[in-house]
């Protein structure tokens, strides 16, 4: 076998393994859902840890698509111009060495932090959608996995179910060979779930909303402010209490430009909203929209601190 087809073997075997187990972790998880979860059986850990993994693996399994040195931290200089110019590379090499090390694990590879910040690059249209989750997700994988979870609304569970379908269905209709025939099944099962989780939204705002209320009730005193300094969070009135809460998101900049002049505009796009002074928390931008919140807030007020901020990671 002639080296370039050597490393395209080795590539292909690696993305496949990788999109077998990333399917096979979100049945096994989401099939435990569907079959044996109750309030009382208490395996919410279970689930939650399986389809974090999964998550991590389907994207992997999209970046080792695209290039496979994505999906490490660090490799030899000698692979990286294997899988780039593997037609320039010498036949004496120890090949056979390095596939068997890429295959166990010796090299390093990225971490679900690295690969929520790939798909929000790769699929900006769904920063808003999933990015609470997505931060949810971050923040749990390891307890989920190495510890044990603090007890747990039966929402964080609908959220890593609603968040994992929403992963695959974004990947599957980006890359439709990106799973190769690996398949989720509980297909009917995993659609009703996606609606509930819509049709429960409602109802989830709404005691989210009488729960603030009541707290409001016996707050007291002066306006309550805060203040922050960072383009994932911006400060708002709380729609209950009238205080401040944060509103938590991302900054996106927008260039209009004509024959003489640039103007920049900057949008924040909002997915989750938190007061801590009713306790009011809403989990996603539908929420916000239900909560009376809109989740694209202007913020072309501060486009002088962005330029000076852009700027001077230039100047880098
Ligand atoms: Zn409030």
């Amino acid at each position: 076998m002639s080296i370039p087809d050597f490393i395209q073997s080795v590539c292909r075997d690696i993305q496949r393994g990788l999109a077998k187990s990333a399917i096979d972790y979100a049945n096994l998880g989401l099939n435990k859902f569907h079959t044996t979860w109750s309030p009382s059986a208490a395996n919410d850990q279970i689930i939650i840890g399986t389809l974090a993994i999964s998550v991590e693996f389907m994207i992997k399994a999209l970046l080792t698509e695209y290039d496979i040195c994505l999906l490490y931290l660090d490799i030899p200089i000698e692979l990286k111009l294997a899988f780039h110019i593997p037609e320039k590379m010498p036949e004496k090499a120890p090949w056979k060495l390095y596939e068997y090390q890429l295959k166990s694990s010796n090299y390093k590879t990225i971490g679900l932090p690295e690969c929520i910040t790939y798909f929000g690059i790769l699929f900006p249209d769904q920063k808003q959608k999933l990015g609470s989750h997505l931060r949810f997700l971050e923040r749990t994988r390891n307890l989920a996995l190495h510890s044990t979870l603090p007890a747990f609304r039966q929402y964080e569970l609908h959220r890593t179910i609603y968040l994992t379908l929403c992963v695959y269905d974004t990947l599957f209709k980006r890359e439709p060979s990106l799973f190769h025939s690996y398949k989720l099944t509980d297909n009917e099962k995993n659609k009703l779930f996606l609606s509930s989780f819509d049709d429960l939204r409602v109802d989830r705002v709404h005691k989210a909303i009488e729960a603030a209320r009541l707290k409001a009730n016996s707050i007291s005193g002066e306006k309550a402010t805060i203040s922050v300094d960072d383009w994932t969070v911006m400060v708002v009135e709380c729609p209950i209490c009238g205080n401040d809460a944060l509103l938590f998101g991302d900054t996106q900049d927008d260039w209009e430009c004509d024959e003489h002049t640039e103007i920049l505009s900057l949008t924040f796009l909002a997915d989750s909203l938190e007061c801590e002074f009713c306790g009011l928390k809403l989990e996603d931008a539908k929420e916000l929209e239900l909560g009376g919140i809109d989740p694209v807030q202007d913020r072309s007020e501060l486009a002088d601190k962005w330029m000076e901020e852009q700027s001077q990671e230039e100047s880098y």
